[in-house]
């Protein structure tokens, strides 16, 4: 057997669905399977659908000598046990669930585990950015629902204390501003997200959303473009923050948002330059809805990387 035939599964779990890849080790994804997830059934539905997708993906694997599982799970995760330290309700039962644990024990495989965003960004680095010798500080940013964060340093996530660390849609924004679920007033994620844009956006017209309100910005509605310039400067205002904390050499920003990337992104540029004299540099994510299993088995090549010492 030799190192190239090495594959690896990625898996993606999130509330809505399991997407699931076979790599190779040069991150070509072989095969990709999706799967919705039954929430409805709580965690023991959740697990039988993610082990029937790794199933499938070891079946389609046949001769490709598969090595390990990675799985970038929503929720906050305990990254050295790959154990569901905190989930919210968009994953009913999941907290406290030993991920790893229950994959390994099923499969017999080794299986590693973090945050969905995490993965993500790793993803990211790894093949969008494809920064292979690992030299560089990444913060990726995930615009989509909320507004999810990561800090990728020189290959590898910075956890932080409780598994909590580059989680940036709560930074304040906006002392005593709009509630946010995380039980703070103001949040970035409250002013930065998609969500955000459909109440700024139903702000003006009840019937509008965020679609409706960057389809106008792209026609000049005054409105329309003055909300989404408000929209980039919050974001822009959050992003300056961040910077100012973490020096990354450069930013990433991902998540379903940058799908209209093309209506916003001038005036998120303006107003960084506008409200810094410092260059920020900013990218948009390459690997759109497959970052996340790209990612995940990415954590699996350095986690046998890693176990077998053969680096780092
Ligand atoms: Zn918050």
């Amino acid at each position: 057997m030799t190192e190239h035939s090495s594959h690896f599964i990625g898996v993606d779990l999130g509330g809505t669905s399991l997407k699931g890849g076979l790599l190779s080790l040069d991150g070509t994804v072989k095969s990709e399977l999706v799967k919705r997830t039954p929430v409805e059934e709580g965690r023991e539905g959740i697990l039988r659908e993610l082990f029937t997708l790794i199933e499938e993906l070891l079946e389609i694997s046949v001769d490709d000598h598969v090595r390990a599982i990675g799985i970038g799970s929503a929720g906050r995760i305990d990254p050295v046990t790959g154990t569901v330290l905190y989930a919210t309700d968009n994953l009913p039962g999941w907290t406290g669930t030993p991920l790893s644990e229950l994959v390994e024990g099923r499969f017999g495989l080794p299986a590693f585990v973090d945050n969905d965003v995490n993965a993500a960004a790793i993803g990211e680095t790894w093949m969008g950015l494809r920064d292979t010798v690992f030299t560089s500080s990444i913060m990726f940013i995930s615009l989509g629902t909320g507004v999810g964060g990561a800090i990728v340093h020189k290959g590898g996530i910075i956890h932080g204390a409780n598994g909590g660390a580059g989680e940036v849609g709560h930074i304040l924004l906006v002392p005593g501003g709009h509630p946010c679920n995380c039980g703070q007033n103001g949040c970035l994620e409250q002013y930065g997200s998609g969500t955000a844009l459909n109440r700024i956006a139903r702000n003006i017209e009840p019937e509008w959303n965020s679609h409706i309100l960057l389809k106008q910005c792209t026609e000049g509605e005054p409105r329309a473009v003055r909300a989404v310039e408000g929209f980039a400067a919050d974001l822009a205002a959050g992003i300056i923050s961040i910077r100012n904390m973490l020096d990354p050499h450069k930013f990433i920003i991902g998540g379903g948002l940058v799908d209209s990337h093309d209506v916003w992104w001038g005036y998120l540029r303006s107003k960084l330059d506008a409200l810094s004299g410092q260059q920020t540099m900013l990218e948009v994510a390459q690997l759109g809805n497959r970052a996340g299993l790209i990612g995940a088995a990415k954590l699996a090549l350095d986690g046998i990387a890693r176990i077998s010492g053969s680096w780092k």
